[in-house]
């Protein structure tokens, strides 16, 4: 049956490309040029850029489909009209969960201001020997606690899209332990959305550290694991993101598979090699050094994604 629901789709929208579970065609409604509609022939289906989705596929075959092609998919579906059409007035009825926002700590004083308590000696000369610039702490609006739970720690805020905060790292620059401490909230966030330009290249690396070295186009991923599901990758595929990878170097395996998920889906992509300099993570980089590695990296297409894989077993 999943078969013969393929080829009615292929005659529909043409030929498809599968990733896992789903397929995807040429958006009838976007018209992108790439195949962003994701099918899945149990659940429905969905258009990564034009957003336009339905769990119900007979609803892409009435729209598009002459009457034998809707009887025939009728005729292994079994399904009937009155549920097409209620799905039709509520299935696209679904609420918007209220965006997660945090709190800074109560005791952040931003290092972007002009006069600096003393206090703020520590946090500013740890920040210096990171190579993390004045421009650096301007831009990503680099804070510090005195005192309190996030006591002694630098504070790197994250703001979503309408610029509320949304997250926050503090690392500790004296002897406080663990080295990091973060909110105990959800991290599907994307780190500074607010400052994201989806339509220029994207480094994708580990921590906020590198992110500031790798910047300032870039996203960290802050120990979390990109899905399909993840807000970070959506709105890569919805944009059309080229997407450089620049995780840690024992983070290999990580990597390739973020690699792999981006080439199912027709994505721009570069791996950027730090092993080769000597370093483990961006963030032991100079911004000059991750430039000239970055800019002389090429495109990765499915053949040296194989050779990339055999190498790195
Ligand atoms: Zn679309």
């Amino acid at each position: 049956m999943d078969k013969q629901k393929l080829r009615i789709l292929r005659s529909l929208f043409g030929n498809y490309r599968k990733v896992g579970e789903e397929f995807l065609f040429s958006c009838p409604f976007c018209k992108h040029h790439k195949p962003k509609l994701s099918v899945n022939l149990d659940k429905g289906a969905k258009c990564w850029v034009c957003g336009w989705a339905t769990p119900n596929l007979y609803r892409l075959v009435r729209k598009f489909g002459n009457f034998e092609q809707r009887q025939e998919w009728k005729s292994f579906t079994n399904e009937i009209d009155i549920n097409t059409f209620s799905e039709d007035l509520f299935g696209d009825l679904q609420e918007e969960p209220a965006p997660q926002t945090v709190d800074l700590p109560r005791e952040f004083v931003s290092l972007a201001n002009k006069n600096l308590p003393i206090t703020s000696a520590m946090a500013r000369s740890y920040l210096r020997s990171r190579g993390v610039t004045r421009e650096d702490i301007l831009r990503w609006k680099i804070g510090y606690c005195p005192s309190g739970e996030y006591k002694e720690r630098v504070v790197v805020p994250s703001f979503n899209g309408d610029g509320y905060s949304n997250y926050f790292i503090a690392r500790s620059y004296g002897r406080e332990w663990p080295k990091y401490k973060n909110p105990p909230t959800a991290r599907d966030i994307i780190f500074n959305e607010l400052y994201i330009d989806w339509d220029q290249d994207l480094v994708i690396v580990e921590g906020v550290f590198d992110a500031i070295v790798a910047g300032p186009n870039a996203v960290p991923l802050l120990g979390s694991t990109i899905r399909e599901s993840s807000k970070l990758f959506q709105e890569i595929v919805r944009h059309d993101t080229p997407i450089y990878v620049a995780l840690d170097v024992d983070a290999e395996k990580k990597a390739m598979r973020l690699v792999r998920l981006l080439l199912q889906y027709d994505m721009e992509v570069y791996k950027v090699d730090i092993s080769d300099h000597g370093a483990t993570d961006v963030g032991e980089m100079s911004k000059e050094e991750f430039m000239q590695i970055k800019s002389g990296t090429p495109a990765i297409n499915n053949d040296s994604y194989l050779l990339h894989k055999t190498t790195a077993i």
